[in-house]
């Protein structure tokens, strides 16, 4: 799909996967004027399509487009062009539990000037891939907290999913990788204090023990990216009998908290990796373990729901599942 200020949206087509033509000018590859999804499509147990929470991940490009002056796609045609895409690609959607046709939809501005002004020409596209599960077996992931890098600054783009956010994290993945930790964990980036999310997911602390267990995750202060898969489970939790608060967790918090044994369990969630529990955590100061280290049983109880209305065979009351 192709956007001109004279002419809006047009040209939709499902087309041949590449090559893709542009000018070596265009304002996208320069200075990153671009955006984009990720969402997944699922065979469900009785053999139909569906793809999860379209909608939803429509509404978050809209905003992330906005956010970078480009324009919005409305929110049904988004939905329309991955309605289109999943049937065209029916039959490369797994069969199998933890495997999915995963949907990537990118925006970029695809006019060509060197002038530093936003575009007025702009390319919409969507391919697909079949995926695994992100982290393979489910273990525990190991995280190193950056306290140097930071991701995003109150008024930058860390609430839109921007593709230069991802390209200005790379250092920060790569020293957590050098450390032998599978993700980076982003402070705030003005205190160095409080804890944001992950390198590509939104993070849930466990309090309590039995019945008093909660979840806990920090509030979207607008540095956050408002994760579809934390939207989720902040909607399921209360129904699995967990409370969920949003509130601010620092790292001394974590720490202390995981010491005492009022932290129970740490996980991350997101669309390619699902839900991944916490098991060390690796600080200037020393590593930590939550927990015993081991998967936790309310990751295990959440990853089981999720997986449960993926799959066609949990209830789906809010209608997340959308039938192709
Ligand atoms: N935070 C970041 C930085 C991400 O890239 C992602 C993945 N989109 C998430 C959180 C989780 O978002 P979602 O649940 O919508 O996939």
């Amino acid at each position: 799909l192709k956007w001109t200020g004279t002419d809006g949206w047009h040209d939709g087509e499902v087309g041949p996967y590449a090559p893709l033509v542009l000018d070596p000018a265009a304002v996208g590859l320069h200075y990153g004027q671009s955006v984009f999804e990720g969402l997944k499509a699922y065979r469900t147990a009785d053999g139909r399509t569906a793809v999860f929470r379209p909608h939803a991940h429509g509404d978050r490009f809209r905003r992330s487009a906005a956010r970078l002056l480009m324009p919005e796609l409305p929110t049904q045609t988004f939905v329309h062009a991955v309605e289109e895409l999943v049937r065209a690609d029916a039959a490369w959607v797994p069969a199998e539990e933890h495997r999915s046709l995963y949907l990537r939809p990118l925006l970029f501005a695809s006019e060509a000037h060197l002038a530093l002004r936003p575009a007025r020409e702009f390319r919409f596209l969507l391919i697909a891939f079949v995926t695994e599960r992100f982290f393979g077996a489910p273990r525990p992931i190991t995280v190193w907290i950056s306290e140097d890098y930071a991701r995003a600054t109150p008024g930058g783009t860390g609430a839109a999913k921007f593709g230069g956010n991802y390209a200005a994290s790379y250092a920060a993945q790569a020293r957590a990788t050098a450390e032998g930790c599978d993700q980076v964990v982003w402070l705030d980036a003005q205190e160095r204090r409080w804890v944001e999310e992950l390198g590509g997911m939104n993070i849930f602390f466990v309090e309590g023990t039995g019945a008093q267990r909660r979840l806990v995750t920090p509030p979207l202060s607008g540095t956050i990216l408002p994760g579809v898969t934390r939207d989720t489970i902040l909607s399921a939790a209360p129904e699995l009998g967990l409370p969920v608060e949003e509130r601010p967790v620092s790292v001394e918090q974590w720490r202390e908290g995981c010491r005492q044994g009022r932290i129970t369990e740490v996980f991350a969630c997101g669309t390619a990796a699902q839900v991944s529990s916490v098991g060390t955590v690796r600080t200037a100061d020393g590593d930590f373990t939550v927990g015993d280290g081991s998967p936790g049983p309310v990751a295990g109880m959440i990853s089981d729901l999720l997986a449960g209305i993926e799959r066609g065979l949990a209830p789906d009351p809010a209608g997340w599942m959308h039938y192709v």
